[in-house]
């Protein structure tokens, strides 16, 4: 294998794969650098599900090896929501300010040992002629009671790491990808990587 494609348009994602494969000498491609571009609905009911139609669905179409990543958060006192839909918690128009505001205002007054919660990212792998596979990284912490801090996306102003004082908004990217969900999922790729040799 010398390439393969990352169905995403995050250039940070692409970033992080692009580190570890070129260890392999493995080259990344994004759907940036594609213009046929091919929409795929979410409608599995788990991480793994999302995460394995968007790799096989590309791959079969261009007959590559293409990985895909599915991610969220996962709060313990309202089941696992938001979960798989924590893209469009709040509404369609994938909003981070109003996906945070609903989960506070559904946390209401809960102490912060009641918010556990954690980061799932579930990386999917799709190769022509191989069966497909999932790997999960999970970080463990729980909901503060209100945002703190700039960097980031999505939920991490409001996602206190477990050791941490800190909100993840409140990390340096290096330190956020050194502990973060996706972080954690990729070395289990990277175990993959090294089993299969080149
Ligand atoms: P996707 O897997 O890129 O579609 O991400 C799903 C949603 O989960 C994002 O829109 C965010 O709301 C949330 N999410 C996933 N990873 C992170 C993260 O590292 N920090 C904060 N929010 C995240």
């Amino acid at each position: 294998m010398k390439e393969v494609i990352i169905a995403t348009f995050n250039q940070g994602k692409v970033k992080e794969f692009e580190q570890m494969f070129g260890e392999y000498g493995i080259s990344v491609k994004s759907l940036k650098d594609f213009e046929d571009q091919i929409d795929v609905e979410e409608t599995g009911e788990t991480f793994e599900e999302n995460a394995l139609l968007k790799a096989e669905t590309i791959s079969k179409r261009w007959n590559v090896p293409v990985i895909a990543d599915d991610s969220g958060l996962q709060v313990d006192i309202l089941d696992g929501r938001p979960g798989i839909y924590s893209a469009r918690y709040a509404g369609e128009d994938k909003n981070d300010k109003k996906n945070s505001e609903k989960l506070l205002k559904e946390l209401g007054q809960t102490t912060v040992k009641d918010r556990t919660a954690r980061f799932v990212c579930v990386i999917a792998v799709a190769v022509p002629g191989e069966e497909s596979f999932t790997k999960r990284g999970t970080c463990e912490g729980a909901i503060a009671l209100q945002p703190r801090g700039e960097h980031g996306f999505g939920y991490d102003p409001i996602f206190i790491p477990e050791g941490y004082k800190k909100t993840m908004a409140q990390l340096t990217a290096e330190e956020k990808n050194s502990i973060s969900h996706r972080h954690h999922a990729l070395l289990k790729i990277e175990e993959w990587l090294k089993e299969k040799g080149d």
